[in-house]
């Protein structure tokens, strides 16, 4: 059994942890969440965490699994809203002169982009990215690895609550900054009774509220500027909810009916607020940390 991520104390039995799909059940060999005594982080126990395997599945079966990082239209108009409004806290926290971002995990590389049309001499790098990010755009965007002491901005959008040691990788992200630059950080809101916002629990490790990340963060060798709450409500779940989802789920698999209910989620997210400014119900949890 280990310990908990952030402060070492115990953890105790919360609930049951929901699982997706069996790639998954042969990474995490436990079937529980745990809360730590001491922080409160809600967290699986990262000792039952086969690694290795956690890198195979991010390499081959996240995207395949569920709806998990499908490229759809409403998936676009999202990352995309959500790339603008991570984009406006690096022009306001970064320093003036940036010239080196760096991302952990790009995704599609929407983030990158978003900050390429605002600082469009700066080299652009992630250690990962999905699908042909750069297509049209020259290869705009970079490999990289962390932890070189050049880096005037790192973004981290969905991939703290990925990671068995979420305070050592923001150790290196704190030795990848450059004095003066800054790490931006969203993570899902995860309040006790929120609908899931990635559906089950798969693939998280560690499961933040705006309490529980602050006691993380405080860990690192890094000055907090900025945590809130942000980016559209959360709703709580309840039974009714639960019921139109899983319908909702098996008429998706209806090729017809699919293509319909794509084009209405996409609508539905494109009628959405702005993603920028705090939000206390909001169901991401933002981040801005800077390197003295
Ligand atoms: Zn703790």
């Amino acid at each position: 059994m280990s310990t908990c991520v952030t402060c070492s104390r115990p953890l105790r039995f919360q609930r049951r942890y929901v699982f997706e799909s069996d790639a998954f059940r042969r990474i995490y060999k436990g079937r529980e969440v745990y809360r730590c005594e001491a922080c409160n982080l809600s967290q699986v126990d990262t000792a039952r965490v086969d690694d290795a395997a956690l890198t195979g599945y991010y390499r081959e079966d996240y995207r395949n699994v569920g709806s998990a990082g499908q490229l759809t239209e409403a998936t676009q108009h999202w990352y995309a809203k959500r790339a603008e409004a991570l984009a406006g806290l690096v022009a306001e926290h970064g320093p003036p002169d940036i010239a080196a971002i760096f991302e952990v995990g790009a995704g599609y590389g929407h983030n990158l982009r978003a900050l390429g049309e605002l600082y469009p001499a700066a080299t652009l790098e992630t250690d990962e990215v999905s699908g042909d990010a750069n297509a049209g755009r020259d290869g705009a965007i970079g490999r990289g690895e962390l932890g070189t002491g050049k880096h005037d901005v790192v973004i981290l959008s969905h991939v703290l609550e990925h990671f068995t040691d979420p305070v050592g990788l923001l150790e290196r992200v704190a030795q990848s900054l450059r004095p003066g630059g800054v790490a931006i950080i969203e993570v899902p809101n995860d309040i006790d009774g929120i609908e899931r916002l990635n559906g089950p629990d798969e693939p998280h490790l560690t499961f933040f509220e705006q309490p529980t990340l602050r006691a993380l963060l405080e860990r690192v060798p890094l000055e907090t500027r900025a945590l809130f709450a942000a980016g559209p409500d959360y709703t709580v779940s309840d039974t009714r909810r639960a019921l139109r989802q899983a319908v909702r789920a098996v008429l998706y698999r209806v090729p017809v009916l699919s293509g319909v209910l794509r084009r209405r989620a996409a609508r539905n997210v494109a009628a959405l607020p702005e993603f920028a400014g705090e939000n206390p119900r909001g169901v991401f949890l933002r981040a801005v940390l800077r390197k003295s």
